[in-house]
């Protein structure tokens, strides 16, 4: 079982460098963002519970990530790859995730950084369209749908993220800023952490990903 991780700020790319690189890769793409949204759309109650946290910019409270996580990997075998989204977000889902990892014999095999400014970040998510049937990622200006408002895959009217508008985005920067940075310094300490400029197209972004584990699979 093998983990490759995306981190990097709200709106860095990791969704959309994900959606490209799973298939490439044989892995399964898992975001915790977009699961939460599942549980949010259905109104389950730790859908609703988790609602009022992501719609402030706060984090959902790691018990209910970790259960998702867990859930996820129980249904993996050993030859399996996933590509983590959004996950781990704090020290302590970082630790979870490794107990979750030694108890299979699987591990972490890289964490990519996605780096990219703030101004970048506030222009991409204010901008961000998604299709709420396929999960698909837009953007009003760079990441166009071929028809205004809908999706090329399933024709879905794009709809915009709740925690999406300026303000939010803002508490969201912050509470990164404060929570998963400390993230990032334990995989570079583990010598894990790999940077990549998270400012070109998406495929250009993905192009470098899947290089740099290639370089690192040798
Ligand atoms: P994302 O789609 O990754 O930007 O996530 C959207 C929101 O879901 C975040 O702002 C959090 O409220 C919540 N969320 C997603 N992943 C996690 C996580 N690993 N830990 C805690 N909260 C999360």
């Amino acid at each position: 079982m093998n983990v490759v991780i995306l981190l990097g700020a709200p709106g860095s790319g990791k969704g959309t460098a994900a959606a490209r690189l799973a298939g490439r890769m044989g892995a399964r793409h898992v975001s915790t963002g977009d699961m939460l949204r599942a549980g949010v759309a259905k109104g389950t109650p730790a859908g609703v519970e988790a609602k009022r946290s992501m719609d402030a910019g706060e984090l959902v409270p790691d018990t209910v990530v970790v259960r998702m996580i867990g859930d996820v990997l129980d249904d993996g075998g050993a030859d399996d790859c996933y590509l983590m989204d959004g996950f781990p977000r704090t020290v302590v889902q970082a630790e979870q995730l490794d107990a979750v990892l030694s108890a299979r014999q699987g591990r972490v095999e890289a964490a990519i950084l996605l780096d990219v400014p703030d101004e970048t970040l506030i222009e991409r998510m204010v901008g961000r369209r998604i299709c709420p049937q396929c999960r698909r990622i837009y953007h009003v200006r760079t990441l166009k749908p071929k028809t205004d408002g809908v999706c090329d895959d399933d024709g879905a009217e794009l709809i915009q993220r709740d925690d999406d508008t300026a303000s939010t985005v803002r508490h969201r920067l912050s509470v990164y800023a404060r929570q998963t940075e400390a993230v990032i310094e334990r995989y570079r300490d583990d010598g894990l952490l790999v940077t990549v400029d998270g400012r070109p197209q998406a495929d250009v972004v993905a192009a470098s990903i899947a290089t740099v584990l290639g370089e690192r699979r040798g």
